[in-house]
Formats: C-alpha cells, sequence, structure tokens
C-alpha cells in the first residue's frame, strides 16, 4: 500500500439510488467518501432521456415517498384502466377489463406461511380453482411485473410486491425520473465525491482496510459498500479476495429479471385515427395485457408534448432473445406491435416518430432489469445486508431492500438503512 494514499472512511461501489442515497446519509456525519461509477454518468437504471423518455423505470407504485412529496415533486397518476388483448393467428379480440386486478387479489388472500418458503406454482395450485383466464393474467403479472420465471419466483416474493402494491394506485414523476435523483441528491452531486468511468475489477479485503481497483489504480478505504447489481455479482467480473462464501450462498437464490422496454414515440395525428376506427365508442386504455404474443403489456403515456406506447417484453420472451443484436430485438419487438394493433409492418413507420430503447441486459454494468427471489432467497440476501461482512464490506441495493424491492424507492430506503448499519460500526 501506498503511505501517501487516502485512506477514505467508506468507498461506495455504484452511483445509482442506493448509492447516492447512502452517500448522503453519511455525507451528513461528515465521513469521507469516494463513490466509484462505471458509467459515464449518474443514476444506474434510472435513465431519463432529454424528451423525458424514461428508458428505465417510470412509475412509483402505490403512494408517493413522503420524501418525494417534501420535495415538491409533481406527479401525475396512471389511469387504472386495463384492456385485453387475445392475439389469434389471424386477428386480435379486445375486451375491456375491469375486473383485472380480482385474480391478483385473490392471491392476497392466501398469504404464504410466515416461517416457510416455497416456489409459487405449488403454492398456487392449493389456491381456489382458477380459471384459465386468471391464470394467464397471473403468469403474465410474474413475468411482466415481477420480471420472473413463475416457476422459479417464491410465493413470498410474489405476495410481498402484490401487497406493496394493493392500493392499485401508480403514479408518473412529471418532470422525470433523474430529475427526483438530481433534486435529492443535489449536495453529493455537486461536492465531487463521485468518480466516473470507473469500473471496479477487484476488492482486496482484509480486517485492517479494503483496496479497490479500477481502471488501474488502487483507491483505499475502511469499508465499502458494494452497491452493484445482482446481475453485475452474479457474472463475477468484480473479483472479492478472498472470496466471500456467503454472497456466493446468497446469490444462489436470487435471479436478475430480464425485460426488455421500447417506447414508441407515435405520430398523434395517425394514432388517434387508428384508435377512432379500432375503438369506435371512444374508448380509451392505459394498459393493454396481450395474450400470445412476446410482448405481455403496452401501456399509453399521453403528456401535452408527445404521445408515448410502451412495449413491455416479460422475462421469459426477453431471456429468448439475450443473443440478439439490439437493431434485431428493435425489428422483432416493432413486428411483434404491429401485429397487436392489427397494422400491415410495412404502414408501421408511418405511426412512429422515433423509437427508444436500452439494452439493460446487455449492459455490462446492469446485466438484467430488477431482481426477484427463488424461496428463502429475500431471507439470505438481507442478512447479509445487515451483518456485513468482518466489519469491512457492505452490500445494499433493490434486492437487498426490506420493503418495495426492485423499485427506485426500495433502493433508496436500502441505501439509507445500510448508512445507518456501517455508521453503527465505526
Ligand atoms: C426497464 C426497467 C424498468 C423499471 N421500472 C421501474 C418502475 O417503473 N418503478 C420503479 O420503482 N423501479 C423500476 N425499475 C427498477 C429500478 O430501476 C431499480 O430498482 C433501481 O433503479 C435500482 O437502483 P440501484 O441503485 O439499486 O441499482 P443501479 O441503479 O443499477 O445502480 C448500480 C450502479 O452500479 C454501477 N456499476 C455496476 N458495475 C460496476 C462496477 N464494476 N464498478 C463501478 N460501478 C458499477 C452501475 O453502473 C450503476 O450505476 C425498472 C428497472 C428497469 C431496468
Amino acid at each position: 500500500m501506498n503511505p501517501d494514499a487516502p485512506i477514505f472512511d467508506v468507498i461506495i461501489l455504484g452511483a445509482g439510488a442506493t448509492g447516492l442515497s447512502a452517500a448522503k446519509e453519511l455525507a451528513k456525519k461528515n465521513k469521507s467518501l469516494l463513490i466509484l461509477e462505471a458509467h459515464s454518468r449518474i443514476g444506474g437504471r434510472v435513465a431519463t432521456c432529454p424528451n423525458g423518455i424514461e428508458l428505465g423505470p417510470e412509475f412509483i407504485h402505490g403512494s408517493p415517498p413522503k420524501l418525494y412529496k417534501q420535495l415538491k415533486i409533481r406527479f401525475e397518476r396512471v389511469p387504472d384502466v386495463h384492456v385485453v388483448a387475445f392475439k389469434e393467428p389471424d386477428f386480435v379480440v379486445w375486451i375491456k377489463n375491469s375486473r383485472y386486478w380480482d385474480p391478483l387479489d385473490r392471491i392476497l388472500k392466501h398469504p404464504p406461511k410466515k416461517q416457510t418458503d416455497y416456489s409459487f406454482m405449488p403454492y398456487f395450485s392449493r389456491m381456489e380453482q382458477a380459471s384459465d383466464f386468471e391464470k394467464k393474467i397471473i403468469s403474465s403479472y410474474i413475468e411482466g411485473f415481477i420480471a420472473a420465471d413463475p416457476q422459479k419466483v417464491s410465493a413470498r416474493n410474489v405476495y410481498d410486491t402484490l401487497k406493496s402494491e394493493a392500493s392499485k394506485k401508480a403514479y408518473w414523476p412529471s418532470t422525470g425520473y433523474e430529475n427526483i435523483l438530481k433534486k435529492i441528491f443535489s449536495r453529493i452531486i455537486r461536492k465531487g465525491m463521485i468518480r466516473l468511468n470507473t469500473p471496479v475489477k477487484k476488492i482486496l479485503w482484509n480486517k485492517n482496510f479494503v483496496e479497490v481497483k479500477a481502471n488501474d489504480q488502487s483507491f483505499f478505504s475502511k469499508k465499502v459498500i458494494n452497491t452493484l447489481p445482482v446481475g453485475v455479482l452474479k457474472s463475477k467480473q468484480v473479483k472479492f479476495v478472498p472470496q466471500i462464501l456467503q454472497l456466493r450462498n446468497a446469490l444462489s437464490s436470487v435471479e436478475m429479471g430480464q425485460i426488455i422496454k421500447i417506447i414508441f414515440k407515435l405520430r398523434k395525428s395517425k394514432w388517434k385515427k387508428w384508435m377512432k376506427e379500432q375503438l369506435p365508442k371512444n374508448e380509451s386504455f392505459a394498459f393493454i395485457h396481450v395474450f400470445n404474443s412476446p410482448i405481455c403489456v403496452f401501456w399509453l403515456r399521453n403528456t401535452e408534448k408527445q404521445l408515448d406506447l410502451i412495449a413491455w417484453v416479460g422475462h421469459l420472451e426477453a431471456k429468448k432473445m439475450k443473443n440478439y443484436s439490439k437493431a434485431k430485438i428493435v425489428q422483432y419487438v416493432s413486428r411483434e406491435t404491429a401485429k397487436v394493433f392489427e397494422i400491415p409492418f410495412k404502414e408501421w413507420k408511418y405511426y412512429i416518430q422515433q423509437i427508444s430503447f436500452h439494452h439493460w441486459d446487455g449492459d455490462p454494468f446492469i446485466k438484467g432489469a430488477y431482481a426477484y427471489f427463488k424461496p428463502n432467497g429475500d431471507k439470505k440476501l438481507r442478512l447479509l445486508n445487515k451483518k456485513g461482512i468482518s466489519h469491512k464490506l457492505y452490500f445494499a441495493g433493490e434486492a437487498f431492500a426490506e420493503d418495495r424491492a426492485g423499485t427506485v424507492d426500495g433502493a433508496i430506503q436500502s441505501g439509507k438503512e445500510i448508512a445507518k448499519i456501517v455508521l453503527k460500526s465505526f
């Protein structure tokens, strides 16, 4: 170790919602900090384009957290209007469905036992008889919303996610998700504690200090908070020396869910004409859940400036496209979208002004959308989160959140919690 090298109190790996949130709490207590971030920007999965399009998260599920309200962030309520579309080989049937939540509500009536956890499917088959239609809604929710494999995901994971959404309310932050982060963490961002373009490769640790290697440089600290996504931790592209068996064990019960989200900015006039012809009763919709299509759900976002149609491919279908190039994904999803709306593909381009897409699975510093748990996976991860390793290494992030795992507010909360744990350990 270079005797002149500074030793920070804490090095934080990753400048997503979790890392920034932990940094804010530690900075309040005057801890010396360094945040190392692989990308050329902060925010991680929070990625708002200059025209307001959200490549990553866009909804606040349930009531907005108090913190957002205190910061006077404006929201728009997402209309809770659902349509189900059955795509048959030659036609598509659309049914307005005011009972979309019913089969999901039934899961809430059967809470899994607190002590044991099991995979969702057997738990589900023990429930009162569900119709094929209800089963389709439930599978589509698991693959689409939870971004999980219904055969592997734990019953508690499904139950907890549904419970956190029980109000069925959702909001769009009016000025974009990235602005929320910038507003909450402006002091941290201004203080110059963040090093961008610095992908961490190795973490050497012993009972005295931690050495973090990135860009052929070494950084030293008393403690490290790791907020790298589960997909990155599982890929082993970041090495811990010595290895951490508890981490390997915990990661074996958690998977990174895959999602493909493509945003079509629509030509308003063309789209409105289509709506008038297809939905003669002047009906509208917010969400269209599609059966028999690789795209499990679409939704519309209509603002003063633009009208976006978002195509969302759930976990299992997204996994099938794992080795597709970006261009092939966009082409394939565009074709399938045109089919659902029964628009000849050669005409589809006239409906579209712009297509936006970020390949989260192909992003080497994210490697997926958000995590889901196999049975008891949540407990193992949270144990690691609460105890840390030898008072030196700590883990946090959306997957480690006690509440609202897989969300931005869950990540912010996880950052706050880990900061408390680390502060106590000094
Ligand atoms: C398509 C999509 C849609 C979503 N929709 C919603 C939604 O509507 N609502 C909602 O609440 N949530 C949603 N989410 C989930 C939400 O985005 C995440 O839960 C949250 O942003 C995770 O924050 P985090 O800080 O834990 O992780 P991240 O934001 O992933 O931060 C981790 C950081 O670590 C960095 N990193 C990785 N490897 C290295 C390395 N080797 N060295 C240094 N840095 C590294 C990454 O670049 C990243 O900046 C969505 C996610 C996706 C992908």
